[in-house]
Protein backbone atom coordinates (compact mmCIF):
# COMPACT_ATOMS: atom_id res chain seq x y z
CA UNK A 1 0.00 0.00 0.00
CA UNK A 2 1.46 3.17 -1.09
CA UNK A 3 1.10 7.17 0.28
CA UNK A 4 -1.91 8.69 -0.78
CA UNK A 5 -2.68 12.57 -0.37
CA UNK A 6 -6.28 13.68 0.04
CA UNK A 7 -7.69 16.87 -0.01
CA UNK A 8 -10.61 18.09 1.50
CA UNK A 9 -12.64 21.30 0.60
CA UNK A 10 -13.68 23.82 2.56
CA UNK A 11 -17.90 22.37 2.06
CA UNK A 12 -16.64 19.23 3.43
CA UNK A 13 -15.35 20.22 6.59
CA UNK A 14 -18.03 23.03 6.91
CA UNK A 15 -18.25 22.49 11.03
CA UNK A 16 -17.61 20.30 13.82
CA UNK A 17 -19.72 17.44 12.48
CA UNK A 18 -18.02 17.90 8.84
CA UNK A 19 -14.28 17.51 10.66
CA UNK A 20 -15.62 14.64 12.33
CA UNK A 21 -16.81 12.75 9.75
CA UNK A 22 -13.58 13.73 7.55
CA UNK A 23 -11.54 12.31 10.44
CA UNK A 24 -13.30 8.98 9.89
CA UNK A 25 -12.52 8.50 6.16
CA UNK A 26 -9.19 9.35 6.42
CA UNK A 27 -8.97 6.98 9.20
CA UNK A 28 -10.16 4.68 7.07
CA UNK A 29 -7.20 4.66 4.64
CA UNK A 30 -4.64 4.73 7.41
CA UNK A 31 -6.55 1.23 8.76
CA UNK A 32 -6.14 0.16 4.99
CA UNK A 33 -2.53 0.46 5.55
CA UNK A 34 -1.99 4.15 3.34
CA UNK A 35 0.18 6.62 4.68
CA UNK A 36 -1.93 9.65 4.43
CA UNK A 37 -0.79 13.20 4.23
CA UNK A 38 -4.05 15.43 4.10
CA UNK A 39 -4.68 18.92 2.75
CA UNK A 40 -7.64 20.64 4.11
CA UNK A 41 -9.17 24.37 3.28
CA UNK A 42 -10.74 26.48 5.45
CA UNK A 43 -14.20 25.85 6.95
CA UNK A 44 -16.94 26.74 4.30
CA UNK A 45 -17.24 30.35 3.63
CA UNK A 46 -14.51 31.37 6.11
CA UNK A 47 -11.89 32.70 3.24
CA UNK A 48 -14.72 34.97 1.98
CA UNK A 49 -15.76 35.84 5.46
CA UNK A 50 -11.83 36.60 5.80
CA UNK A 51 -11.65 39.18 2.69
CA UNK A 52 -14.90 40.93 3.59
CA UNK A 53 -13.51 41.50 6.79
CA UNK A 54 -10.25 42.97 5.34
CA UNK A 55 -12.46 45.06 3.34
CA UNK A 56 -14.01 46.62 6.32
CA UNK A 57 -10.76 48.00 7.44
CA UNK A 58 -8.99 48.75 4.65
CA UNK A 59 -10.18 49.56 1.00
CA UNK A 60 -6.66 48.39 -0.53
CA UNK A 61 -4.96 46.11 2.07
CA UNK A 62 -1.09 45.29 1.83
CA UNK A 63 -0.97 41.97 0.22
CA UNK A 64 1.64 40.53 2.90
CA UNK A 65 -0.78 41.08 5.80
CA UNK A 66 -3.57 40.23 3.79
CA UNK A 67 -2.16 37.06 2.92
CA UNK A 68 -1.39 36.89 6.53
CA UNK A 69 -5.13 37.10 7.23
CA UNK A 70 -6.25 34.31 4.99
CA UNK A 71 -4.20 31.54 5.90
CA UNK A 72 -5.62 31.89 9.56
CA UNK A 73 -8.66 29.86 7.97
CA UNK A 74 -6.53 26.74 6.78
CA UNK A 75 -5.06 26.80 10.43
CA UNK A 76 -8.07 26.30 12.57
CA UNK A 77 -9.36 23.80 9.97
CA UNK A 78 -5.74 21.84 10.22
CA UNK A 79 -5.47 22.05 13.90
CA UNK A 80 -9.18 20.80 14.57
CA UNK A 81 -8.75 18.13 11.89
CA UNK A 82 -5.84 16.57 14.08
CA UNK A 83 -7.67 16.85 17.01
CA UNK A 84 -10.35 15.10 15.70
CA UNK A 85 -8.00 12.04 14.28
CA UNK A 86 -6.48 11.60 17.63
CA UNK A 87 -9.88 11.37 19.72
CA UNK A 88 -10.45 8.53 16.99
CA UNK A 89 -7.00 7.03 18.55
CA UNK A 90 -4.85 7.76 15.63
CA UNK A 91 -1.62 9.83 15.62
CA UNK A 92 -1.99 13.27 13.58
CA UNK A 93 0.62 16.42 13.33
CA UNK A 94 -0.70 19.21 11.47
CA UNK A 95 1.86 21.58 9.60
CA UNK A 96 1.78 25.18 8.40
CA UNK A 97 2.32 25.10 4.35
CA UNK A 98 5.88 26.59 5.44
CA UNK A 99 6.58 24.02 7.80
CA UNK A 100 5.35 21.28 4.77
CA UNK A 101 8.27 22.91 2.52
CA UNK A 102 5.69 24.87 0.45
CA UNK A 103 8.07 27.10 -1.17
CA UNK A 104 6.62 29.71 -3.34
CA UNK A 105 7.86 33.38 -5.35
CA UNK A 106 6.89 36.72 -3.28
CA UNK A 107 3.85 37.52 -5.44
CA UNK A 108 0.92 38.07 -2.08
CA UNK A 109 -2.12 36.92 -3.10
CA UNK A 110 -1.60 34.51 -6.41
CA UNK A 111 2.21 33.13 -5.51
CA UNK A 112 3.23 29.83 -7.95
CA UNK A 113 5.08 27.40 -6.04
CA UNK A 114 8.36 27.03 -6.90
CA UNK A 115 10.11 24.24 -4.51
CA UNK A 116 8.48 21.54 -2.00
CA UNK A 117 10.60 20.36 0.53
CA UNK A 118 8.59 17.80 2.80
CA UNK A 119 11.01 16.59 5.28
CA UNK A 120 8.92 17.08 8.15
CA UNK A 121 5.87 15.74 6.29
CA UNK A 122 8.13 12.31 5.75
CA UNK A 123 9.59 12.28 9.08
CA UNK A 124 5.37 12.30 10.69
CA UNK A 125 4.73 9.88 8.44
CA UNK A 126 7.85 7.94 9.07
CA UNK A 127 6.97 7.58 12.88
CA UNK A 128 3.33 6.61 12.10
CA UNK A 129 1.34 9.70 12.11
CA UNK A 130 -1.20 10.95 9.53
CA UNK A 131 0.34 14.73 8.52
CA UNK A 132 -2.61 17.19 8.29
CA UNK A 133 -1.19 19.90 6.01
CA UNK A 134 -2.84 23.92 5.34
CA UNK A 135 -3.69 24.11 2.04
CA UNK A 136 -3.59 27.38 -0.19
CA UNK A 137 0.15 28.80 1.63
CA UNK A 138 3.11 28.64 1.30
CA UNK A 139 6.53 30.77 1.85
CA UNK A 140 8.57 33.19 -0.18
CA UNK A 141 12.03 31.86 -0.90
CA UNK A 142 13.49 35.45 -0.90
CA UNK A 143 11.74 37.53 1.77
CA UNK A 144 10.64 34.28 4.13
CA UNK A 145 6.82 36.10 4.16
CA UNK A 146 4.04 33.85 4.15
CA UNK A 147 2.20 34.05 0.87
CA UNK A 148 -1.13 32.43 -0.44
CA UNK A 149 -1.79 30.57 -3.91
CA UNK A 150 -5.06 32.35 -5.30
CA UNK A 151 -8.21 31.58 -4.60
CA UNK A 152 -9.20 27.52 -4.74
CA UNK A 153 -5.29 26.80 -4.12
CA UNK A 154 -5.71 24.12 -2.05
CA UNK A 155 -5.76 21.90 -4.80
CA UNK A 156 -2.48 22.53 -5.74
CA UNK A 157 -1.23 22.10 -2.47
CA UNK A 158 -2.52 18.71 -2.72
CA UNK A 159 -1.41 17.86 -5.94
CA UNK A 160 2.62 19.67 -5.31
CA UNK A 161 2.45 17.43 -2.20
CA UNK A 162 1.47 14.38 -3.91
CA UNK A 163 4.33 14.94 -6.68
CA UNK A 164 6.93 15.54 -3.97
CA UNK A 165 6.18 12.69 -1.71
CA UNK A 166 5.58 10.52 -4.97
CA UNK A 167 2.20 9.83 -3.77
CA UNK A 168 0.25 6.73 -6.21
CA UNK A 169 -2.83 8.91 -5.85
CA UNK A 170 -4.30 12.24 -5.51
CA UNK A 171 -7.86 12.00 -3.68
CA UNK A 172 -9.97 15.83 -4.13
CA UNK A 173 -12.97 15.03 -2.18
CA UNK A 174 -15.68 17.80 -2.30
CA UNK A 175 -19.35 18.34 -2.14
CA UNK A 176 -20.65 16.56 -5.69
CA UNK A 177 -19.46 13.20 -7.11
CA UNK A 178 -16.96 14.26 -9.74
CA UNK A 179 -16.75 16.05 -12.27
CA UNK A 180 -19.71 16.63 -14.07
CA UNK A 181 -20.69 17.46 -17.87
CA UNK A 182 -21.81 21.02 -16.37
CA UNK A 183 -21.79 22.48 -12.93
CA UNK A 184 -24.42 20.53 -11.14
CA UNK A 185 -25.72 23.68 -9.66
CA UNK A 186 -26.78 25.26 -12.91
CA UNK A 187 -27.76 22.00 -14.97
CA UNK A 188 -29.78 19.48 -12.77
CA UNK A 189 -29.27 16.83 -15.71
CA UNK A 190 -25.47 16.74 -15.87
CA UNK A 191 -23.93 13.87 -16.20
CA UNK A 192 -20.40 12.59 -13.98
CA UNK A 193 -18.02 11.79 -16.07
CA UNK A 194 -15.76 8.62 -15.29
CA UNK A 195 -12.35 9.91 -16.73
CA UNK A 196 -11.40 12.72 -18.32
CA UNK A 197 -7.56 13.63 -20.31
CA UNK A 198 -5.61 16.10 -18.62
CA UNK A 199 -6.17 18.38 -21.83
CA UNK A 200 -9.60 18.38 -21.45
CA UNK A 201 -9.71 19.18 -17.70
CA UNK A 202 -7.35 21.86 -17.98
CA UNK A 203 -9.98 23.67 -20.45
CA UNK A 204 -12.70 22.99 -18.19
CA UNK A 205 -10.90 24.51 -15.13
CA UNK A 206 -9.66 27.56 -16.94
CA UNK A 207 -13.22 28.35 -18.46
CA UNK A 208 -14.57 28.18 -14.81
CA UNK A 209 -15.55 24.58 -13.61
CA UNK A 210 -13.70 25.82 -10.06
CA UNK A 211 -14.14 21.73 -9.46
CA UNK A 212 -10.83 21.65 -10.04
CA UNK A 213 -8.05 24.28 -10.29
CA UNK A 214 -6.22 25.16 -13.22
CA UNK A 215 -2.95 25.40 -11.78
CA UNK A 216 -3.79 22.11 -9.70
CA UNK A 217 -4.45 20.18 -13.38
CA UNK A 218 -1.28 21.82 -14.84
CA UNK A 219 1.38 20.77 -11.86
CA UNK A 220 -0.59 17.17 -12.00
CA UNK A 221 -0.32 17.26 -15.87
CA UNK A 222 3.81 18.11 -15.26
CA UNK A 223 4.32 15.22 -12.51
CA UNK A 224 1.63 12.80 -14.05
CA UNK A 225 -0.06 12.05 -11.05
CA UNK A 226 -3.72 10.72 -11.80
CA UNK A 227 -6.41 12.75 -9.71
CA UNK A 228 -9.55 11.33 -8.13
CA UNK A 229 -12.11 13.68 -7.15
CA UNK A 230 -14.80 12.41 -4.96
CA UNK A 231 -17.86 13.50 -3.02
CA UNK A 232 -16.38 13.29 1.21
CA UNK A 233 -19.78 12.57 1.84
CA UNK A 234 -20.77 9.41 -0.32
CA UNK A 235 -18.93 6.18 -0.98
CA UNK A 236 -19.13 6.55 -4.76
CA UNK A 237 -16.13 5.69 -7.05
CA UNK A 238 -15.52 9.46 -8.77
CA UNK A 239 -14.03 10.70 -11.62
CA UNK A 240 -10.63 9.76 -12.67
CA UNK A 241 -8.34 12.22 -14.33
CA UNK A 242 -5.17 11.03 -15.63
CA UNK A 243 -2.93 11.30 -19.31
CA UNK A 244 -4.29 7.59 -20.26
CA UNK A 245 -7.63 6.12 -20.32
CA UNK A 246 -7.64 3.45 -17.90
CA UNK A 247 -8.71 -0.39 -18.95
CA UNK A 248 -12.04 -1.41 -17.91
CA UNK A 249 -13.01 -5.24 -17.94
CA UNK A 250 -16.01 -5.89 -19.95
CA UNK A 251 -17.68 -9.47 -20.12
CA UNK A 252 -18.05 -9.37 -24.37
CA UNK A 253 -14.89 -7.83 -25.64
CA UNK A 254 -12.06 -8.57 -22.57
CA UNK A 255 -10.17 -5.72 -21.60
CA UNK A 256 -11.41 -2.06 -22.97
CA UNK A 257 -9.92 0.83 -22.83
CA UNK A 258 -12.51 3.58 -21.57
CA UNK A 259 -13.24 5.83 -25.02
CA UNK A 260 -12.68 9.42 -24.73
CA UNK A 261 -16.32 10.99 -25.14
CA UNK A 262 -16.31 13.75 -28.10
CA UNK A 263 -17.36 16.46 -25.99
CA UNK A 264 -16.07 16.50 -22.31
CA UNK A 265 -18.69 19.04 -20.85
CA UNK A 266 -19.78 22.77 -20.80
CA UNK A 267 -18.41 25.56 -18.29
CA UNK A 268 -19.52 29.12 -17.62
CA UNK A 269 -17.53 31.96 -15.64
CA UNK A 270 -19.55 34.93 -13.91
CA UNK A 271 -16.54 35.87 -12.54
CA UNK A 272 -15.18 38.19 -15.00
CA UNK A 273 -15.44 41.47 -16.45
CA UNK A 274 -14.93 43.55 -20.05
CA UNK A 275 -12.86 46.58 -20.22
CA UNK A 276 -12.87 48.22 -23.63
CA UNK A 277 -10.34 50.72 -24.60
CA UNK A 278 -12.08 53.34 -27.02
CA UNK A 279 -10.40 55.03 -29.41
CA UNK A 280 -7.24 53.90 -29.65
CA UNK A 281 -5.13 55.11 -33.12
CA UNK A 282 -4.70 52.48 -35.85
CA UNK A 283 -1.39 52.02 -35.67
CA UNK A 284 1.68 49.53 -35.02
CA UNK A 285 2.21 49.44 -31.23
CA UNK A 286 -1.14 50.50 -29.95
CA UNK A 287 -2.15 46.94 -29.31
CA UNK A 288 1.89 46.34 -27.56
CA UNK A 289 1.81 49.59 -25.02
CA UNK A 290 -1.97 48.52 -23.65
CA UNK A 291 -0.75 44.56 -23.01
CA UNK A 292 2.43 45.93 -21.76
CA UNK A 293 0.42 48.60 -19.15
CA UNK A 294 -1.31 45.47 -18.19
CA UNK A 295 1.17 42.85 -17.83
CA UNK A 296 3.17 45.57 -15.82
CA UNK A 297 0.30 45.62 -13.33
CA UNK A 298 0.62 41.62 -13.03
CA UNK A 299 -2.91 41.36 -14.74
CA UNK A 300 -3.77 38.03 -16.42
CA UNK A 301 -5.94 38.55 -19.42
CA UNK A 302 -8.24 36.26 -20.96
CA UNK A 303 -9.95 37.04 -23.93
CA UNK A 304 -8.92 40.06 -26.77
CA UNK A 305 -10.76 41.82 -29.65
CA UNK A 306 -10.09 44.14 -31.79
CA UNK A 307 -12.72 46.31 -33.67
CA UNK A 308 -12.38 46.85 -37.24
CA UNK A 309 -10.82 49.61 -37.55
CA UNK A 310 -13.26 52.51 -39.20
CA UNK A 311 -11.47 53.84 -42.05
CA UNK A 312 -12.59 57.54 -41.55
CA UNK A 313 -11.80 58.22 -37.81
CA UNK A 314 -8.50 56.12 -37.67
CA UNK A 315 -9.18 54.88 -34.84
CA UNK A 316 -10.01 51.28 -33.15
CA UNK A 317 -11.33 49.46 -30.42
CA UNK A 318 -9.64 46.86 -28.17
CA UNK A 319 -11.63 45.00 -25.35
CA UNK A 320 -10.67 42.02 -23.47
CA UNK A 321 -12.01 40.32 -20.43
CA UNK A 322 -9.86 39.81 -17.18
CA UNK A 323 -11.00 38.57 -13.77
CA UNK A 324 -13.50 41.14 -12.04
CA UNK A 325 -10.98 40.95 -8.83
CA UNK A 326 -8.26 43.05 -11.10
CA UNK A 327 -10.37 45.37 -12.51
CA UNK A 328 -9.96 48.29 -10.55
CA UNK A 329 -6.08 47.66 -10.98
CA UNK A 330 -6.20 47.62 -14.59
CA UNK A 331 -7.67 50.44 -14.80
CA UNK A 332 -6.07 52.50 -12.84
CA UNK A 333 -2.89 51.38 -14.78
CA UNK A 334 -4.80 52.18 -18.01
CA UNK A 335 -5.68 55.82 -16.90
CA UNK A 336 -2.09 56.14 -15.39
CA UNK A 337 -0.74 55.62 -19.27
CA UNK A 338 -3.17 57.21 -20.95
CA UNK A 339 -1.22 59.70 -22.69
CA UNK A 340 1.61 57.58 -23.24
CA UNK A 341 -0.76 54.87 -25.03
CA UNK A 342 -3.57 57.53 -26.25
CA UNK A 343 -6.60 56.41 -26.39
CA UNK A 344 -10.28 58.52 -25.71
CA UNK A 345 -11.68 56.51 -23.13
CA UNK A 346 -12.26 53.47 -20.90
CA UNK A 347 -15.32 51.57 -20.57
CA UNK A 348 -15.97 48.83 -17.38
CA UNK A 349 -18.24 46.16 -17.81
CA UNK A 350 -19.00 43.56 -14.79
CA UNK A 351 -22.38 42.13 -16.26
CA UNK A 352 -20.92 39.61 -18.01
CA UNK A 353 -20.46 35.71 -18.70
CA UNK A 354 -18.72 33.23 -20.18
CA UNK A 355 -19.78 29.64 -21.71
CA UNK A 356 -17.48 27.38 -23.20
CA UNK A 357 -17.86 24.12 -24.98
CA UNK A 358 -15.29 21.65 -24.05
CA UNK A 359 -13.71 18.64 -25.68
CA UNK A 360 -10.83 16.83 -27.73
CA UNK A 361 -12.98 15.45 -30.49
CA UNK A 362 -13.83 19.07 -31.60
CA UNK A 363 -10.80 18.59 -33.69
CA UNK A 364 -12.08 15.72 -36.02
CA UNK A 365 -15.43 16.19 -35.87
CA UNK A 366 -17.07 19.11 -38.57
CA UNK A 367 -20.21 20.97 -37.04
CA UNK A 368 -19.39 21.01 -33.62
CA UNK A 369 -18.90 24.86 -33.53
CA UNK A 370 -22.57 25.45 -35.90
CA UNK A 371 -24.25 23.30 -33.73
CA UNK A 372 -23.00 25.62 -30.38
CA UNK A 373 -24.01 28.74 -31.77
CA UNK A 374 -27.38 27.32 -33.19
CA UNK A 375 -27.65 26.36 -29.20
CA UNK A 376 -27.60 29.66 -28.38
CA UNK A 377 -29.34 31.22 -31.25
CA UNK A 378 -32.11 28.57 -30.60
CA UNK A 379 -32.24 30.32 -26.64
CA UNK A 380 -32.60 33.81 -28.35
CA UNK A 381 -28.59 34.55 -26.14
CA UNK A 382 -26.91 37.15 -27.79
CA UNK A 383 -22.69 36.94 -27.98
CA UNK A 384 -20.55 39.69 -28.08
CA UNK A 385 -16.76 38.18 -27.86
CA UNK A 386 -15.82 34.89 -29.35
CA UNK A 387 -12.74 33.10 -28.67
CA UNK A 388 -11.72 29.36 -29.54
CA UNK A 389 -8.82 26.92 -29.04
CA UNK A 390 -8.02 23.56 -30.89
CA UNK A 391 -10.36 21.66 -28.34
CA UNK A 392 -12.75 24.83 -27.02
CA UNK A 393 -15.23 27.80 -28.18
CA UNK A 394 -16.20 30.39 -25.76
CA UNK A 395 -18.16 33.06 -25.81
CA UNK A 396 -19.11 36.26 -23.85
CA UNK A 397 -22.59 36.79 -23.11
CA UNK A 398 -24.66 39.04 -20.48
CA UNK A 399 -24.36 37.45 -17.16
CA UNK A 400 -27.90 37.50 -16.78
CA UNK A 401 -27.90 34.64 -19.76
CA UNK A 402 -25.64 32.24 -18.88
CA UNK A 403 -27.66 30.03 -16.80
CA UNK A 404 -29.77 29.81 -20.49
CA UNK A 405 -27.20 29.35 -22.46
CA UNK A 406 -25.30 26.54 -20.43
CA UNK A 407 -28.61 24.38 -19.92
CA UNK A 408 -29.69 24.90 -24.04
CA UNK A 409 -26.07 24.01 -25.22
CA UNK A 410 -25.69 21.22 -23.02
CA UNK A 411 -29.31 19.72 -24.49
CA UNK A 412 -28.24 19.96 -27.52
CA UNK A 413 -24.96 18.01 -27.64
CA UNK A 414 -26.88 15.11 -25.78
CA UNK A 415 -25.01 15.39 -22.35
CA UNK A 416 -28.35 15.74 -20.07
CA UNK A 417 -28.30 12.65 -18.34
CA UNK A 418 -31.24 10.27 -18.38
CA UNK A 419 -31.04 8.41 -15.04
CA UNK A 420 -30.23 10.03 -11.81
CA UNK A 421 -30.04 13.66 -10.62
CA UNK A 422 -26.64 15.26 -10.24
CA UNK A 423 -26.09 15.57 -6.16
CA UNK A 424 -24.71 18.54 -4.56
CA UNK A 425 -24.12 17.38 -1.30
CA UNK A 426 -23.31 20.46 0.61
CA UNK A 427 -21.39 24.20 0.61
CA UNK A 428 -23.09 28.12 -0.44
CA UNK A 429 -21.43 27.48 -4.40
CA UNK A 430 -19.60 30.73 -2.88
P1 LIG B 1 -14.29 22.71 -2.45
O1 LIG B 1 -14.82 23.51 -1.31
O2 LIG B 1 -14.39 21.23 -2.20
O3 LIG B 1 -12.94 23.14 -2.95
P2 LIG B 1 -15.44 24.03 -4.74
O4 LIG B 1 -16.64 24.84 -4.42
O5 LIG B 1 -14.16 24.72 -4.99
O6 LIG B 1 -15.34 22.92 -3.61
O7 LIG B 1 -15.72 23.10 -6.01
C1 LIG B 1 -16.86 22.26 -6.05
C2 LIG B 1 -17.97 22.93 -6.82
O8 LIG B 1 -17.56 23.09 -8.18
C3 LIG B 1 -19.24 22.16 -6.92
O9 LIG B 1 -20.07 22.33 -5.80
C4 LIG B 1 -19.87 22.69 -8.20
O10 LIG B 1 -20.85 23.66 -7.94
C5 LIG B 1 -18.70 23.38 -8.93
N1 LIG B 1 -18.54 22.92 -10.31
C6 LIG B 1 -18.40 23.74 -11.38
N2 LIG B 1 -18.29 23.04 -12.51
C7 LIG B 1 -18.34 21.74 -12.17
C8 LIG B 1 -18.27 20.51 -12.91
N3 LIG B 1 -18.11 20.50 -14.22
N4 LIG B 1 -18.36 19.35 -12.22
C9 LIG B 1 -18.51 19.34 -10.87
N5 LIG B 1 -18.58 20.47 -10.12
C10 LIG B 1 -18.50 21.65 -10.76
N1 LIG C 1 -9.66 28.54 1.38
C1 LIG C 1 -9.16 28.98 0.12
C2 LIG C 1 -10.28 29.52 -0.75
O1 LIG C 1 -11.43 29.54 -0.33
C3 LIG C 1 -8.38 27.91 -0.61
C4 LIG C 1 -9.18 26.70 -1.01
O2 LIG C 1 -10.27 26.45 -0.49
O3 LIG C 1 -8.69 25.97 -1.86
O4 LIG C 1 -10.02 29.95 -1.85
MG1 LIG D 1 -12.10 24.30 -4.67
Amino acid sequence: MGLVVQKYGGSSVADAEGIKRVAKRIVEAKKNGHQVVVVVSAMGDTTDELIDLAGQVSPMPAGREFDMLLTAGERISMALLAMAIKNLGHEAQSFTGSQAGVITDSVHNKARIIDVTPGRIRTALDEGNIAIVAGFQGVSQDKKDITTLGRGGSDTTAVALAAALDAEVCEIYTDVDGVFTADPRVVKKARKIDWISFEDMLELASSGSKVLLHRCVEYARRYNIPIHVRSSFSGLQGTWVSSEPPVRKTQQQGDQKVEQAIISGVAHDTSEAKITVVGVPDKPGEAASIFRTIADAEINLDMVVQNVSAASTGLTDISFTLPKTEGRKAIDALERNKHGIGFDSLRYDDQIGKISLVGAGMKTNPGVTASFFEALSDAGVNIELISTSEIRISVVTRADDVTEAVRAVHTAFGLDSDSDEAVVYGGTGR
